[in-house]
């Protein structure tokens, strides 16, 4: 699942989103990623929790909404 979430990367995740770009996604990096957002961006937890719901509800009932 991806998110396309608006929000300004700090310097530390640039050098995550690169490490990932450069490399093949991983498990590890894509958690290392969740981690730091997470800690470091509650705003961008926040947004996440608050789409979540809206698209699953669309998928699971498209005549919702
Ligand atoms: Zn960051």
């Amino acid at each position: 699942m991806k998110f396309y979430i608006e929000f300004n990367p700090c310097r530390e995740c640039k050098d995550i989103i690169r490490e990932i770009n450069e490399n093949i996604p991983t498990d590890e990096n894509s958690k290392k990623f969740l981690r730091h957002i997470t800690y470091n961006h509650t705003e961008v937890v926040q947004a996440i929790i608050e789409e979540l719901p809206k698209k699953a509800d669309k998928e699971n009932f498209p005549w919702y909404g």
